[in-house]
């Protein structure tokens, strides 16, 4: 028969869910096997948050250069150029470094790594085939943290060369003359920009009406206006309908209103949203739900229906964001440990590193209306704060929204430079169940970004110093 390791807890799936519940329980003094196919970190390490964040820091820096002129700086010789080799030596170079302290981390606290795929014999089993062998772990409790997948058209299938997802755009080792990016949600936005900033003729063509469909119009048209600067034309209100390879280039029909349009390009980009990766691993056998988009349904402890099994990060309802994966990581160790811990799901930020920058936490105006509140909603323009013009980002506001009556704060907005950085206080405050007192009272330091939360809590209370 079988011969079964035993294991308080086993996590499958290596990512910032997965390697952070796993390192917590390694504190907590239990047993635990982390088992990961690929490399730990992850989607975001390796495929998501830190290759894009490197792209656009990169394109940033190359864009700044005009700014630069307009400073008074001269730069001599031949004008910039891109070299995207060498871009990717130097963010695999950074990547591996974070890897291999996500290691150190996981040997350091106890944790076992296993390198292989797994999957759920029975509900208290799990197999992992690891290329070589079969091996077969009994556990106690078992945390599913597998994330998940880019989403793609059934009549468009990712080739990785002509038809990109996000993976391998963020592998070019040559910028696209010209690039269609199918979705313009955060993923197909952030990218859209970046490649804009680096010399290619993009398109984005956006079903919904507005580029950014989570986010507020009056936010996401400042990105709108900065992608037009850029040249890159946005096509909302427009869905494709076909798309062709032909010899060396893409052809997309789309269609807007009954109107068809063939658009060509280089290259095409697929960002049309990601699957979680829950099939296949044998949990509908152990009797775990499922939701009909796939994702796992859990409660405030990250436990699924079947009490001793948790999922966190992607493959769960909500936002796929790195920080709310880890966060649930802790909470579902927390609870495996035996301690109380519980996720508030609503004060999870937001964060898109378009340009400018845009991050959110709590309510809306609009959902603060919803829940009953008599709303007050404040704003900052960054047009009148000094470090904004001296870094030559001027553009964006800072929001906050204020319930009129007990002047609690319901919800900090942001779009402008370094929005990402700024959010933070705003989900302190709210964690803090700060009123616009609080902050308003707050001595901001001068001059940073963070003034335009002061200017936005005075203005709420009807005496700001800055606007009129
Ligand atoms: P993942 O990171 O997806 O990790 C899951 C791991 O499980 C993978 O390593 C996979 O190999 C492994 N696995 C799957 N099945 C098995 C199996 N059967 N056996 C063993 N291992 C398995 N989020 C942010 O917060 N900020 C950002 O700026 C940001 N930028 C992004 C940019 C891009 C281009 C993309 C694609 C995503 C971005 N995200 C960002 C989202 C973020 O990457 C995810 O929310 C996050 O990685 C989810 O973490 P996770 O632990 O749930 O899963």
């Amino acid at each position: 028969g079988e011969v079964a390791v035993e294991v308080d807890t086993v996590v499958v799936g290596g990512g910032p869910g997965g390697y952070t519940a796993a390192i917590r329980l390694g504190q907590l003094g239990k047993s635990v096997v982390l088992i990961e196919k690929n490399q730990l970190g992850g989607v975001c390490l390796n495929r998501g948050c830190i290759p894009s964040k490197a792209l656009i820091q990169m394109a940033e820096k190359f864009d700044e250069l005009t700014h630069l002129k307009e400073m008074g700086v001269e730069l001599p010789g031949k004008p910039a150029s891109i070299d995207l080799h060498k871009w990717q030596k130097w963010k695999q170079e950074i990547t591996t470094k974070l890897n291999t302290g996500i290691h150190q981390l996981c040997q350091q606290n106890g944790v076992t790594v296993v390198t292989g795929e797994a999957h759920f014999l029975s509900s208290h089993r799990v197999g992992v085939e690891t290329g070589n062998a079969f091996d077969v772990y009994k556990f106690e409790h078992a945390i599913v943290a597998t994330g998940s997948s880019p989403r793609s058209l059934p009549f468009a299938e990712v080739d990785h060369t002509y038809i990109l997802d996000s993976t391998s755009a963020l592998e070019l080792t040559e910028v696209p003359r010209s690039l269609s990016i199918v979705g313009g949600g955060y993923i197909g936005m952030e990218l859209g920009l970046a490649f804009a900033k680096l010399g290619s003729a993009v398109t984005i063509v956006e079903m919904s009406p507005h580029i950014l469909p989570a986010t507020a119009p009056h936010i996401s048209r400042e990105v709108l206006n900065k992608a037009e600067k850029l040249g890159v034309t946005i096509k909302s209100s427009t869905s494709v309908e076909h798309l062709t390879v032909n010899d060396g280039y893409v052809e997309l029909i789309v269609q807007s209103n009954g109107e068809q349009e063939t658009l060509q390009s280089e290259k095409a980009l697929m960002t049309v949203g990601r699957s979680p990766n829950t099939k296949g691993l044998g949990l509908e056998q152990v009797g775990v739900f499922f939701n009909e988009d796939g994702t796992l349904p859990i409660n405030e402890e990250c436990r699924t229906n079947i009490d001793h099994i948790f999922a966190i990060g992607d493959v769960t309802e909500g936002p796929a964001l790195a920080h709310k994966a880890s966060k649930q990581g802790i909470v579902a160790a927390e609870v495996i440990g035996g301690l109380p811990s519980a996720i508030d799901s609503s004060y999870i930020p937001y964060v898109v590193f378009t340009d400018p920058q845009i991050a959110g936490v709590g309510l809306t105006a609009k959902q603060a209306q919803e829940q009953g509140h008599r709303v007050k909603t404040a704003r900052f323009p960054f047009q009148a704060n000094g470090l904004a013009l001296v870094a030559s980002k001027p553009d964006g506001f800072a929001e906050v929204i204020v319930d009129e009556e007990s002047h609690l704060l319901l919800g900090f907005h942001i779009v402008g430079a370094d929005a990402s950085n700024l959010i933070g206080e705003g989900v302190l405050a709210l964690e803090l169940g700060a009123r616009v007192e609080d902050v308003a009272l707050t001595v901001h330091p001068h001059p940073t970004f963070s003034e335009g939360w002061l200017g936005a809590a005075e203005a709420a209370l009807g005496h700001a110093i800055h606007v009129v």
